[in-house]
């Protein structure tokens, strides 16, 4: 089922005509038929979408603000249909919370393309909710961004001159930063930070539709991936709304360019992308928590052990040889007890800057545990992994750590253990074979004396 939507109408014929159409769509429907009634039913029967007749007793605007005032039904996208359209009751409907407002008689593959451009609205944003729930499981701390500049809104009009005009009368009725733009430099490279938050486009600019063209354009572009695209449709043609939605617009405003019905919009949108994009944000920086090592900013185990599997399949695979290599500062309680813990955390944090500066790429370095540090090697040979290894081994031990915090240089050593799979998949043995196998290499360089490297299976370095 493609989801379940609310149908609140006063007259019966017209509940039946929309419950249809959309059961025809594959979607599952509810009925009221008065504003009361649809207030219930929102809040016991939880629908992906409402759609609610002006006309309904109560008015179509009042339930509206109704649902959007309850905490259990705000998130529901409403969509108002009105067989007495006009402007001031599509103002109405957009103030009080309404995602869309459609005049009677209804184009059928518009309203569809409506519906599922609203579902598909409420679907991304339940979608990162859920992220979010997930991740808040593990026990990460929330933390949300937020928007501390005006919006910057981008306008792309026929001609240069109608777009200032519409800069103009869009500034008089909303706070943002707005500017006119050309075609090309919608479309030009552009940074996260510089990127518009919302498009304002003319569904023709130089051609017919070729406006239209421009949101999958946009779309495809990280940049402006989650841009708001409004879309004027001066030609007010229903027609074209199914193309334009289902490209990526958010909304297409019918008629002449009307600057108070855009800000209503804008501003709805606007605060929705901000939600979003928190959200989004949020999950970005708890991922990269779950992954990274905060004292030295490489990846952790957890994430060093998936990795690692996917080289080992890899390797099996192509047949190529690779190196995983264990690597455990010597005597390292010493330095701790000797300076401190917090020169130890320095000396961790610039022992890690050096092995990163001395493995390519396509190496993966981990931060395995306190001391100790892991490095998966694909595409590397026995000649390579014993270069490399001895490489980390003096740059390491040859250089003494010089503490930031007291100046003073602190001398270590690490002994590494050296494990070599030859790409061959019988032999490959699973990942924690493969630490065993590298870890008992590592015991070896310890015992033999510390700051040198050992090859599992008798590889001598
Ligand atoms: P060995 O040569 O046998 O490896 O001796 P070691 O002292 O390095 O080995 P041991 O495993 O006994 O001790 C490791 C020490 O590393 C214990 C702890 O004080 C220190 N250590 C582990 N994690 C951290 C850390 O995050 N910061 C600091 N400052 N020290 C740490
Ligand atoms: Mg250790
Ligand atoms: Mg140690």
């Amino acid at each position: 089922m493609a989801g379940r939507i609310l149908i609140a109408d006063p007259l019966a014929t017209n509940r039946i005509v929309l419950k249809v159409n959309l059961t025809a769509a594959r979607y599952q429907t509810v009925l009221a038929a008065s504003g009361h009634e649809a207030v219930q039913r929102a809040q016991s029967d939880r629908p992906d979408l409402v759609i609610l007749d002006a006309h309904l007793p109560g008015g179509g605007a009042q339930v509206c603000a109704r649902l959007k005032a309850n905490p259990t039904t705000r998130a529901i996208p409403v969509l108002v249909i009105d067989g007495v359209p006009s402007r001031t009751a599509r103002l109405e409907a957009l103030r009080a919370g309404a995602d869309d407002y459609l005049a009677k008689p209804l184009n059928e593959a518009g309203l569809l393309a409506i519906v599922r451009n609203l579902m598909r609205t409420r679907a991304t944003i339940d979608e990162l909710a859920r992220r979010q729930g997930t991740e808040q499981a593990l026990g990460f701390a929330e933390s949300r961004g937020s928007f501390s500049r005006p919006a910057r809104v981008a306008i792309l009009a026929p001609k240069p001159e109608t777009g200032l005009a519409w800069q103009r009368e869009l500034g008089r009725a909303m706070a943002a930063r707005i500017t006119t733009v050309s075609r090309a430099s919608a479309l030009d490279a552009m940074g996260p930070r510089e990127a518009p938050d919302a498009f304002v486009i003319a569904a023709d600019l130089s051609a017919f539709g070729d406006g239209l063209g421009l949101v999958s354009e946009l779309r495809s572009r990280s940049a402006t991936r989650h841009a708001v695209i409004v879309i004027v449709d001066e030609a007010n043609d229903p027609g074209r709304v199914p193309m334009a939605l289902d490209t990526g617009a958010n909304t297409v405003v019918a008629g002449r360019f009307d600057p108070e019905e855009i800000a209503i919009r804008l501003k709805a949108l606007l605060a929705r992308k901000l939600e979003s994009d928190a959200l989004r944000e949020s999950f970005d920086h708890r991922l990269s928590l779950a992954m990274l090592d905060p004292l030295t900013g490489l990846f952790n185990r957890r994430y060093a052990e998936t990795y690692l599997t996917r080289v080992a399949a890899e390797s099996a695979r192509t047949g190529q040889p690779f190196a995983l290599m264990l690597l455990d500062l010597d005597r390292f309680k010493r330095v701790n007890d000797t300076h401190g813990h917090r020169v130890g955390d320095e000396v961790l944090v610039e022992i890690a800057r050096r092995l990163r500066a001395n493995v390519r790429e396509i190496d993966l370095l981990a931060r395995y545990g306190g001391e100790e540090f892991v490095i998966a090697m694909p595409e590397t040979d026995l000649k390579a992994a014993s270069t490399a290894a001895e490489r980390l081994r003096r740059v390491i031990g040859d250089t003494p750590v010089r503490s930031p915090s007291r100046g003073q240089d602190v001398a270590v050593t690490v002994s590494i253990g050296v494990v070599l799979c030859a790409g061959d998949a019988a032999a490959v043995p699973g990942t924690s074979g493969l630490i065993e196998k590298a870890d008992a290499a590592l015991y070896a360089s310890k015992t033999d004396g510390r700051n040198l490297v050992t090859f599992a299976d008798g590889f001598a370095a």
